[in-house]
């Protein structure tokens, strides 16, 4: 067999991130890699099934050959094909996250010469994933820059425990920026946004709506334009909220999952606490943008992003671009605010 990157599953933050930055890195390069120790620490060791999902994913999308792809599996060997265009169907199962799927895929399908249609289904609103308006809004819109590009609706969402959502994503192959992605500075704020949504809990996302209103009002005489719908069907009942701010060159979201133990006031007001919070500073980017960030801007002309806080999972990342051959680095410790830079020459 040709050599191909090991990769250490157990070190940085251990977990589907390294899995799926690979992934991507793997069919953008054309090397293939072997991770070993996946999740050898935790309880429940080795791959999941929403780890599975996204390997079935793009090693369907590349033609790649696989081995040790089992639930419970330490390790993991990848090399890919070519990434082909095509009309992709996958089922996660289970409330695993529709948006990690993608992370993985869509960079992806955007080395291919065509346009990719894709349907995945599975949790649209799950914790610790990015929720759907997070993916197909400061994600998709701020990666759009550094040349991936993507259009996108969520036909049902499918929100934890149950799932059972359905996105569809159209992924056109990617071009190459002139310049590298700049999010060292924000600029002027532009505009906030707010979306909320919720299945079968009538008046939640508004509630929800009214109260992150009136705190971003009350504190800072912000206003907010909203996207509000409590019409969606499906089998998983709950609610969503997410919002964020727009800046000349920057880009932060903040959303929870309502949980039935709060009241909707409270989870409203929290989130437009942590988007002020956000704003009293002067990052460019909120930090999960940073961390998925990385793959768009190895995939393009590179670029760099200030980020609020670095996380393990952004260091993670990088160390994942590093090892395919990519000069990545973080300015700054875990914990506190950090440049992310990636070069591409
Ligand atoms: P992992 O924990 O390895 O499965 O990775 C989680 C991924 O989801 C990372 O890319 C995070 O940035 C992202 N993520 C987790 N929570 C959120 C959130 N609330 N909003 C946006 N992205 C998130």
């Amino acid at each position: 067999m040709s050599a191909v990157i090991p990769l250490d599953g157990a070190s940085g933050e251990g977990g589907g991130q390294i899995l799926r930055a690979a992934l991507a890195l793997s069919v953008a390069s054309g090397q293939g890699f072997h991770v070993t120790g996946v999740r050898a620490g935790r309880t429940r060791p080795g791959l999941r099934p929403q780890h599975l999902a996204a390997v079935r994913a793009v090693a369907m999308a590349s033609g790649a050959t696989v081995t040790h792809a089992f639930e419970g599996s330490l390790q993991l060997r990848f090399e890919p094909g070519p990434a082909t265009a095509g009309d992709y169907a996958f089922e996660i199962g289970t409330a695993g996250s529709v948006t990690l799927v993608l992370q993985a895929l869509v960079p992806a399908l955007s080395r291919a010469t065509e346009r990719s249609r894709v349907r995945v289904a599975g949790g649209t609103h799950v914790p610790s994933a990015p929720p759907w308006e997070y993916f197909f809004g400061p994600f998709a819109q701020t990666a759009s820059l550094a040349g991936q590009r993507l259009d996108g609706r969520m036909v049902r969402p499918g929100l934890f425990p149950r799932g059972g959502g359905d996105v569809r994503v159209d992924v056109l192959p990617g071009v190459r920026p002139e310049e590298p992605l700049d999010l060292s500075r924000r600029g002027a704020l532009v505009s906030i946004h707010g979306h909320a949504g919720s299945v079968r809990l009538p008046g939640t996302a508004e509630r929800m709506r009214d109260a992150a209103t009136q705190e971003l009002w009350e504190r800072q005489r912000l206003e907010a334009s909203w996207h509000v719908d409590e019409r969606w069907r499906s089998d998983s009942p709950g609610a969503w909220v997410l919002v964020e701010a727009v800046f000349e060159r920057g880009r932060a979201a903040f959303g929870a999952l309502f949980d039935r133990r709060s009241r909707p006031e409270s989870v409203g007001a929290r989130v437009a606490r942590e988007l002020l919070h956000f704003l009293e500073r002067e990052e460019a980017v909120d930090p999960h943008l940073a961390d998925q960030l990385v793959v768009p801007m190895a995939l393009g002309r590179g670029g760099r992003a200030l980020t609020s806080e670095v996380t393990l999972h952004l260091q993670t990342v990088v160390d994942v671009a590093r090892a395919f051959g990519i000069e990545a680095r973080v300015d700054g410790r875990v914990g506190g605010p950090g440049l992310v830079e990636v070069v591409v020459p």
